[in-house]
């Protein structure tokens, strides 16, 4: 019997998987430096994190085994086996309903989607980065945009669930050539994408470009533009974007060294959204010259429409003058913004 119940919570069981002999050099990539302060991961670690997270959910929720850390299946196949058989084991228990993992799009093949399909594996997230070769060749991600498109045909041809991994800001890249990669994934039709922008860690050679002067990372301000104008044309598509920055924790406070490291990353990012759809209607409507705005959001959504420290009310009254914002929820679809005008005479 499935434990899903569509009134649970859904529960992630993260099982960290270091990729310790990876062959490659991703620039932006501190596994080698954090490789030593980390202990390999055994079968009974995987048992135990799992049995951990399931002691500490109820009955009602929907539990899924995440495999994360870079290259799942470029790791010893035995290795891989191993942990795939715990989570396979409280896959046919019942007490999970799912397992996803994550890896490269030059590990893919069809010797590996078998034995992630025989294991009851449902989601594969592919780590793209970028599909423009030169910012993947500048980033020495070791993989071409020419080889996503291929992983994406053969995950797709063994029926898993697709997820991508895009990381934007990397050397060489450009809002245009992001806006690129986003039409691309649009393209491969993932059901779900996250954004990490890139962050330069200590240990990297991202850190040594930085101080060498050879790589600028975003600012806090750009890549929540950047971020704003991809979410949009994901979710038009249907598809989920279900992490926007790296998820906060003090190591990793400690191992940043630059770049757009923010620990509320996506709400600065939903609240840019936001303000992106009312600008848009306002121009679209001549409402710029009225003495103010009335705003209609989707339920839950007041915080993000007003913004932090009322950051987007801020920005609309600076750059249109208005004397007047009123701010509303309405019971309506997530995504839905109405916007009318108020003018003189009506502000009260
Ligand atoms: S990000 Fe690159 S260098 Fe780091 S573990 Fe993954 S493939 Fe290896």
């Amino acid at each position: 019997m499935s434990r899903h119940n569509a009134g649970g919570r859904h529960i992630n069981i993260p099982i960290f998987v270091p990729h310790m002999g990876c062959p490659n050099t991703c620039v932006f990539c501190d596994q080698r430096r954090i490789s030593g302060t980390i202990a390999p991961v055994s079968v009974e670690d995987v048992r135990e994190t799992i049995e951990k997270y399931l002691a500490a959910s109820s009955g009602e929720d929907h539990a899924e085994i995440a495999f994360f850390g870079g290259s799942f299946t470029g790791i010893p196949e035995c290795q891989m086996t191993g942990y795939l058989g715990v989570a396979r084991e409280y896959l046919d228990m019942g007490l999970v309903d799912g397992i996803r993992i994550s890896t490269r799009p030059d590990y893919i093949d069809h010797e590996i989607l078998d034995i992630l399909k025989e294991h009851g594996v449902r989601i594969i997230e592919l780590g793209v980065q970028s599909m423009d070769d030169n910012v993947l060749a500048r980033s020495k991600r070791g993989h071409t945009a020419e080889d996503v498109v291929r992983a994406v045909g053969q995950i797709r041809g063994f029926g898993f669930e697709l997820g991508i991994q895009i990381m934007p800001g990397l050397p060489g890249d450009t809002l245009e050539k992001t806006l690129e990669t986003a039409r691309k994934v649009v393209g491969l039709a993932p059901s779900q994408v996250r954004i990490y922008p890139a962050i330069v860690l200590k240990g990297t050679e991202m850190e040594e470009m930085y101080q060498n002067g050879s790589y600028t990372p975003l600012t806090l301000e750009e890549a929540v533009e950047w971020c704003a104008m991809m979410v949009p044309m994901f979710r038009e598509a249907g598809i989920r974007v279900i992490r926007l920055g790296l998820h906060y924790s003090e190591l990793l406070e400690d191992a940043v060294v630059a770049g757009p490291f923010h620990p509320a990353f996506g709400e600065l990012v939903e609240t840019r959204v936001i303000l992106d759809m009312i600008t848009g209607i306002i121009e679209e409507k001549g409402f710029a010259g009225c003495a103010g705005i009335e705003i209609h959001t989707w339920k839950g959504a007041l915080s993000k429409t007003i913004g932090h420290n009322k950051a987007n009310i801020k920005a609309l009254k600076d750059r249109y003058g208005y004397a007047r914002i009123r701010v509303g929820e309405k019971d309506w679809p997530p995504g839905q913004v109405r916007v009318s005008a108020i003018y003189r005479g009506d502000e009260a």
